[in-house]
């Protein structure tokens, strides 16, 4: 049985978790911890969920809660999954990251870190939208320059940050197989007289009522348009894929993963 400790256990993502863990073979919660002040903290973390009583406390001592555990999962925000890697790197325990909306030098820091410990971090850990990562940049590839790529996403109303971090991680994916730096490239929303450059990728945000995640990618050519589309209907795609991701990352030796790494997609 692999031990999971949830961080975040009263959020959206994390009681999604903690409810599909529930019937995940192999896998068991250890624990959930909450932010200092969470009026969840000391609930029983199998109601907040709406899997029956637990007897497992919601608590806000991340250390003592990594002790406990074979592995992590984090989906809450930048500061608190910095935190999550800062104790999870000092105790050698792998975590696996699903939030969104680091900064440059955040994620420079997960790097040096993921040369300590273990940690798969991905966007989006539904495994339609890894396939679709596959997919884009196959595409990119072969329709090249000819023809322009828009990415529209949409979340719901409550989402802190935008773009998404698929739609950025596929933006990345484009512009590699582009050979564009996306730093130069990406067109954040457009208002006015805005005449598109050649080489321009646009990323647009949507933000309305309870939308789970949808992304669509345009490749805009003369005479045709190609379209590929995902849209998520729950968050239980994203929870089953961040419990798979665990139970992969606890056989893995010290690196920073992502989801392609644990579905296999990836050459590494
Ligand atoms: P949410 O409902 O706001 O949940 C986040 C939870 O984290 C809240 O309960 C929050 O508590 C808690 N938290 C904040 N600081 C904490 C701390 N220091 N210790 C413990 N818990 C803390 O958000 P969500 O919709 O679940 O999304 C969470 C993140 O996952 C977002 O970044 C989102 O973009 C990302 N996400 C990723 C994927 C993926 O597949 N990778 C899929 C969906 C969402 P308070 O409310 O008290 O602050």
């Amino acid at each position: 049985m692999v031990k999971i400790l949830v961080i975040g256990a009263a959020g959206r993502m994390g009681r999604t978790i903690v409810s599909c863990i529930e019937d995940t073979p192999g896998a068991e919660i250890s624990g959930g911890t909450e932010n200092s002040g969470n009026h969840c903290i000391g609930s029983d973390i199998g109601e907040l969920a709406g899997i029956g009583k637990k007897n497992i406390a919601v608590g806000d001592s991340l250390e003592e809660a990594v002790k406990a555990c074979d592995v992590v999962i984090d989906f809450t925000t930048p500061e608190c999954s910095m935190e999550t890697l800062r104790v999870t790197v000092n105790q050698i325990k792998p975590v696996v990251i699903g939030t969104t909306g680091f900064s440059a030098p955040q994620k420079r820091q997960i790097r040096q870190w993921g040369k300590r410990n273990r940690c798969v971090m991905a966007p989006n850990m539904s495994i339609g939208v890894n396939v679709l990562f596959k997919v884009v940049r196959d595409m990119a590839r072969v329709l090249g320059d000819a023809y322009d790529v828009e990415i529209v996403e949409a979340h719901h109303k409550f989402k802190k940050d935008a773009p998404s971090g698929t739609a950025v991680r596929i933006s990345e994916i484009v512009a590699e197989a582009l050979n564009r730096n996306i730093d130069e490239v990406g067109v954040y929303g457009r208002k006015g007289i805005t005449e598109r450059m050649p080489r321009e990728i646009g990323i647009h945000t949507l933000r309305a009522g309870d939308i789970v995640g949808e992304h669509r990618v345009l490749f805009g050519g003369m005479g045709e348009n190609l379209e590929i589309f995902h849209r998520a209907q729950s968050r239980e795609t994203f929870a089953r894929g961040a419990i798979r991701a665990a139970k992969w990352l606890v056989n893995q030796p010290v690196g920073l993963y992502d989801m392609q790494d644990v579905l296999g997609f990836s050459n590494k």
